[in-house]
């Protein structure tokens, strides 16, 4: 199976969500893009001209704005609770980049709200990490059934939350 940033997203995020999400186990009104967003990140850059769309055979990726003269990705984000993830998700965006042959690329999560910026950058070993995600990932989904629900304070703003807890 193909890595997608959504992937990354529910492997730091719930594991429970990511089986279900892989078994196109739909709740929702709204999109697990949306849904996604509320908790996670929300990007003040969208929708510009810097926006590029790039194929894979996992679907489609956005970036929100790549810096084409710096060879830059810049996400913005509310907070930095899950940096972790924040981080996974560039250095996801990088190598898919490095992929389509585009070498040297670096990112920079910014965090308007704490006056922050992380650079970014994807090393070797950020490569075996990427691969063993991706294999944990394909375990996870590979199984019969979900993994156990989290009990985080978040679920109760998560699509799935009647299906997991009512
Ligand atoms: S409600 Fe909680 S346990 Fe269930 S999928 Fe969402 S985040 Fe995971």
């Amino acid at each position: 199976m193909t890595l997608t940033g959504t992937h990354i997203n529910y492997y730091y995020h719930c594991h429970h969500h990511l089986w279900l999400f892989a078994h196109s186990i739909n709740m929702e009104q709204n999109s697990d893009a949306v849904t996604m967003g509320k908790f996670i990140s929300e990007s003040t850059y969208k929708k510009e001209d810097h926006e590029i769309q790039i194929s894979t055979d996992g679907g489609e990726i956005v970036l929100d704005f790549y810096d084409e003269k710096t060879k830059t990705i810049h996400e913005v984000k509310k907070s930095d609770k899950m940096e972790e993830l924040h981080l996974w998700q560039v250095k996801h965006y990088i190598s898919v980049l490095e992929e389509k042959g585009i070498t040297g690329v670096t990112g920079e999560i910014d965090y308007p709200k704490l006056r922050e910026k992380v650079k970014v950058e994807l090393s070797d070993s950020d490569r075996e990490r990427l691969n063993q995600i991706k294999a944990d990932v394909e375990r996870i989904v590979a199984l019969s059934l979900p993994p156990e629900v989290i009990n985080k304070p978040f679920c109760k703003n998560c699509s799935y939350y009647d299906l997991c807890y009512v």
